[in-house]
């Protein structure tokens, strides 16, 4: 009998998919946010992945408690942060469960700026780190692909990748696992970046609304980019209460879709 060949994948559950004030917005009547699909309600933007054996987040917004509960996730091996706004780092006080029964500090892999920033708006987590009870982070800023490897003892490692994305004038991270990608709050993608997007499964891409924005593609131009790198499959993240589910969903290309708080996938981790 012929070894089938093993490939491995791995499993991506989108924990938010709302721009920085969530959907529906405090105070708002409008349609969307008194829509009654589920797909209308939006936490901030996070992602968690399942590869090797290993737990991943991506960011830590201000909703990752409510939305680690939802998804019952039990174990985490690194934070992989994108950028130092509010709506992708605010949760990041809420890792401390993960040290209940884990004592071994949480490596969290910024870009340079991003790092700078984190370590002053929370200094009393990376700079003291002596009053008891704060999450263990060792903050890592990375400049290039990196190895992650398991805090629990077994021999599991993942590769990533950072891909560098501008926000408006700021540069920051997307990271690709694989054949993952996930890009949040983009406006524009450096060419060197195009290149390291090639054969993805499934991209997840930064889309806010209809109109356009200085610091997020619109969906016009998220459909222009989606087509250009042209994973198998794209899903847009970080839309406004300007975006009704049902509606833009119907009307964007073949492989092409909304994403959804609580949306899973897999994608193939290796090639062969
Ligand atoms: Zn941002
Ligand atoms: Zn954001």
């Amino acid at each position: 009998m012929s070894r089938s060949t093993d490939t491995a994948t791995l499993r991506v559950t989108l924990l938010g998919t709302g721009t920085s004030t969530g959907v529906p917005v405090i105070g708002c009547s409008c349609r969307v946010c008194r829509s009654s699909d589920p797909r209308d309600r939006r936490t901030r933007c996070a992602c968690y992945i399942e590869a090797n054996g290993l737990g991943i987040l991506i960011d830590t917004g201000p909703d990752f408690r409510q939305q680690a509960l939802r998804e019952g996730i039990r174990r985490l091996d690194a934070v992989l942060y994108t950028h130092h706004h509010f709506d992708h780092v605010a949760g990041i006080d809420d890792l401390r469960p993960f040290f209940f029964e884990n004592s071994r500090p949480i490596p969290c892999y910024a870009p340079p700026n991003t790092a700078r920033v984190l370590y002053r708006m929370f200094s009393y987590i990376f700079a003291d780190g002596t009053y008891p009870g704060v999450p263990r982070l060792h903050l890592h800023a990375v400049e290039g692909p990196f190895e992650i490897t398991s805090r629990y003892g077994d021999a599991a490692r993942l590769r990533v990748e950072p891909i560098e994305v501008l926000h408006g004038q700021l540069p920051m991270y997307g990271y690709r696992i694989g054949h993952f990608a996930y890009l949040t709050d983009a406006s524009q993608l450096p060419e060197s970046s195009y290149e390291r997007l090639q054969d993805l499964d499934v991209l997840v891409l930064d889309a806010l609304r209809e109109r356009p924005h200085p610091t997020h593609f619109s969906i016009d131009e998220a459909i222009q980019v989606a087509r250009r790198i042209g994973a198998r499959q794209t899903y847009f993240i970080h839309m406004t209460h300007d975006v009704l589910h049902a509606e833009v969903d119907a009307r964007l290309p073949e492989g092409i879709n909304l994403a959804y708080d609580g949306l899973q996938f897999t994608c193939r981790l290796t090639t062969s």
